[in-house]
């Protein structure tokens, strides 16, 4: 059985950022390339404990040294996932409290907050503090690209979205709204027609 949200009453809804609504890879494979000299392509990402070639660094290692070196080069440099301000505008006008909940380091949420802004994704706040188990978190329905995330909301007994990645694993996670599109993720979650953008686009 899918766990649902019922959208015709007013919810709280946290959304992700990195491969939720913010294409953070394409910066990480410039920042690897500029730093260790390795070409990596998106799909060598495969899980986030992945280990550059040639070097004795992960994936999440990087992401640190990058937030800690030029996190204004790092985190503004980013586009947002196609469909993702639209999402949180759908989301904002149903009436739902959108918060952002990430496990970015608190330090740079006022970059990420400039960059919602940026790119015109409506929120009603980061929160500041977000435990390592999501599902501890206030709220009616996690999206997220991450299965332990989106595994430990449904644990919780919330709705929950899975924003398909690479990375991602749909079999940890099978209650979950299982999505590659944010407009397919709306469509389960109860958006009747698609914007007219996306119709032409
Ligand atoms: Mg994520």
């Amino acid at each position: 059985m899918t766990v649902r949200l019922d959208t015709t009453t007013e919810k709280t809804v946290l959304l992700d950022v990195d491969g939720t609504l913010c294409d953070n890879v394409p910066r990480l494979l410039d920042y690897i390339d500029d730093e260790c000299g390795v070409a990596l392509t998106r799909d060598a990402i495969t899980e986030w404990s992945f280990s550059v070639p040639g070097t004795d660094l992960d994936i999440g290692d990087l992401i640190r040294r990058a937030l800690d070196e030029r996190p204004e080069w790092f985190l503004l440099g980013m586009e947002p996932i196609a469909g993702a301000a639209e999402a949180a505008r759908w989301l904002d006008h149903q009436g739902h409290t959108v918060r952002i909940a990430t496990h970015r380091p608190p330090e740079s949420h006022p970059l990420t907050a400039q960059w919602l802004d940026e790119h015109e994704i409506p929120h009603d706040g980061i929160i500041q503090e977000v435990p390592q188990n999501k599902g501890r978190l206030d709220g009616d329905l996690l999206i997220d690209d991450y299965h332990i995330n989106v595994g430990n909301a449904l644990a919780a007994g919330k709705a929950a979205g899975l924003f398909v990645q690479p990375y991602s694993d749909p079999t940890r996670c099978s209650e979950a709204v299982v999505a590659e599109t944010w407009s397919k993720m709306l469509s389960e979650f109860g958006r009747q027609q698609p914007a007219p953008r996306e119709l032409t686009g």
